[in-house]
């Protein structure tokens, strides 16, 4: 049953997250000041609110905060 156990965690931890959607821009560590620094230039994401729903690009900024230490 180990085995089957450890096959279910890798699976659960290689999917790609789902929860995007349940953030705000403003959480999100590519979002400067309105902007989203993420996005290419031609899709024009300069005037974003920042209570804005997140994309799938999202990134929490805490999580990088706790990478750096
Ligand atoms: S959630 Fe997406 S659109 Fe918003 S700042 Fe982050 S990467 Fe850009």
């Amino acid at each position: 049953m180990g085995f089957l156990r450890n096959v279910l965690r890798r699976l659960r931890n290689s999917a790609p997250r789902m929860d995007w959607y349940k953030h705000k821009h403003e959480d999100c560590v590519n979002f400067d000041n309105g902007v989203c620094i993420n996005a290419p230039r031609f899709l024009n994401l300069t005037n974003l609110n920042p209570k804005g729903q997140s994309c799938p690009h999202f990134k929490a900024k805490e999580k990088v905060e706790a990478e750096k230490i």
